[in-house]
């Protein structure tokens, strides 16, 4: 660890959730820094919530996520370079019931191209996996699209809790492959 620079992590991460609304990023934040789920019934679209902390131990070595919500402003298409400024990874989340959240990836992977850094880390997010029934986004015609962008894809469910916390984790072990040792 960082103890000789005072800092109580080895890396600190900056990592979006992108995705249109209603796909689930909050809950997917919130599944995996706090544990929890809102239920829609309970739910309410907040604007305003920037970023959330969660520290993981990962291969020995501490690591801060510093995790940015949209926050309802992918509605208003009010998310700004800022918002992408200094991420090393994001995740693109669309939801596995809504074809045209699926559709719509292209379209936030070329918003990213243009705002974020050409290095930063990207993983596919497909979420409510637990929606069996309703399901109509194929996960091999999700797969071949994400290979063929050379992406790394993922199905999550937050209500569940499944794959969120290795969601993060995939996204930091690539981030930690790419920038090597920490730099403190
Ligand atoms: P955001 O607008 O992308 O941040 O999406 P939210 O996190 O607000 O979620 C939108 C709705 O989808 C809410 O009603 C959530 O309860 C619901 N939701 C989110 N994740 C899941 C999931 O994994 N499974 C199911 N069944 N519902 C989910």
């Amino acid at each position: 660890m960082g103890s000789v620079s005072g800092l109580d992590y080895d890396y600190l991460f900056k990592i979006l959730l992108i995705g249109d609304s209603a796909v689930g990023k909050s809950s997917l934040m919130l599944r995996f820094t706090d544990n929890t789920y809102l239920h829609s019934d309970s739910y309410i679209c907040t604007i305003g919530v920037d970023f959330k902390i969660k520290t993981v131990n990962l291969d020995g070595k501490i690591v801060k996520f510093q995790i940015w919500d949209t926050a309802g402003h992918e509605r208003f298409r009010t998310i700004t370079a800022n918002y992408y400024r200094g991420a090393h990874g994001i995740l693109v989340v669309y939801d596995s019931t809504d074809h045209r959240t699926f559709e719509n990836v292209k379209m936030w992977l070329q918003e990213i191209d243009r705002y974020a850094s050409e290095n930063v880390e990207k993983l596919l997010v497909g979420n409510k996996s637990d929606l069996i029934d309703k399901r109509v986004v194929d996960f091999e015609v999700a797969k071949k699209y994400s290979d063929s962008l050379n992406i790394p894809i993922i199905e999550t469910s937050a209500k569940n809790a499944v794959n969120v916390e290795q969601a993060f984790i995939t996204m930091a072990s690539n981030i930690k492959k790419r920038v090597g040792q920490p730099v403190i």
